[in-house]
């Protein structure tokens, strides 16, 4: 009897998840599809629990042709976009969750579960040196996660930076005219920064959660289905008590403090398919979700705003 429940279960699932209403996915404490191409449906739906967080900017590895400022810039308007979504038609209400400035960091990307934090974007002066970092990729996304009930706790974002040391990277352009063969960074950072707010990948071609972009091509703006994803997850009806800090969980950390990456145990959204059939596509985005393997206990003191 049990094996047919849990089919009968599946198939519904499998026909809600299709629904042409829901392009857009979101991430999931379990990876586990019905079919390839449908969203992840077992689990439970990621999310932050509080108001707001906060972002670094890894001041080490900047490639040569980009600055603090143009990152500080470029990484505003990236969270900015997420930011501004509104939820009805008339604009009265929008999603309410928030990403701050939190300046510069020196902390390595990872989740310290026993003390400060930094939610960090970094440029990785080496890839392809770890199950995480795969080729072809331009930037990944770690989130670390509390795996019962879904709860966000960290988010780091990495660029595939083109260096001596590693040829197969990228080069990210800053100004909104990026080469033949550059990436347009904001582009990049708004589709991470999905990530980083709890989505995965869409099959609608023009979503900036689409997980595929060609070289040159500019997809920073939200399309609606980007839109309806964000509103799902933060919706204003659903906003939590308190007030924002704009700090990372247990409080900013800026130096080195014993960070560590945990896992990692689970790798999704692997290269994408290129989209439109571009040559030169290549995959967008691989999100790496690190999963703890059991319920953080909650320190005393610990600032979770
Ligand atoms: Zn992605």
């Amino acid at each position: 009897m049990r094996p047919i429940a849990l089919a009968a279960a599946v198939a519904l699932l499998g026909l809600t998840a299709a629904g042409p209403a829901q392009a857009y996915c979101r991430t999931m404490t379990s990876r586990v599809r019905a079919q390839e191409g449908e969203c992840p449906m077992f689990g439970v739906a990621l999310s932050w629990r509080n108001l707001c967080t906060g972002y670094s900017l890894y001041r080490a590895n900047i490639p040569a042709g980009l600055t603090l400022p143009d990152m500080d810039r470029i990484t505003a308007s990236s969270t900015g976009a997420w930011g501004r979504v509104a939820c009805d038609d008339n604009g009265r209400e929008p999603q309410y969750y928030r990403i701050i400035p939190n300046g510069q960091t020196s902390n390595p990307t990872g989740y310290n579960p026993y003390g400060s934090n930094s939610n960090t974007v970094a440029f990785r002066p080496k890839w392809e040196d770890d199950a995480l970092h795969r080729p072809g990729t331009i930037a990944i996304t770690v989130v670390t996660f509390d795996s019962l009930t879904g709860e966000i706790f960290d988010a780091d974002i990495e660029l595939n930076s083109r260096a001596t040391a590693n040829p197969g990277g990228f080069v990210f352009a800053s100004a909104r005219a990026p080469e033949p063969d550059e990436c347009d960074l904001q582009t990049i950072l708004t589709h991470e920064f999905g990530h980083f707010l709890g989505l995965a990948h869409s099959n609608i071609t023009r979503a900036v959660m689409y997980p595929t972009a060609g070289l040159g091509e500019i997809r920073s703006d939200l399309n609606s289905d980007d839109s309806a994803g964000i509103c799902a997850i933060y919706p204003e009806r659903a906003t939590p008590p308190g007030r924002c800090l704009g700090l990372p969980y247990g409080g900013l950390a800026t130096t080195p403090g014993g960070a560590t990456v945990v896992g990692p145990n689970n790798v999704s959204c692997a290269v994408g398919r290129a989209p439109r059939g571009g040559a030169g596509a290549l995959g967008l985005a691989a999100i790496a979700l690190v999963t703890l393997a059991r319920r953080r206990r909650r320190a005393p003191g610990v600032n979770r705003d």
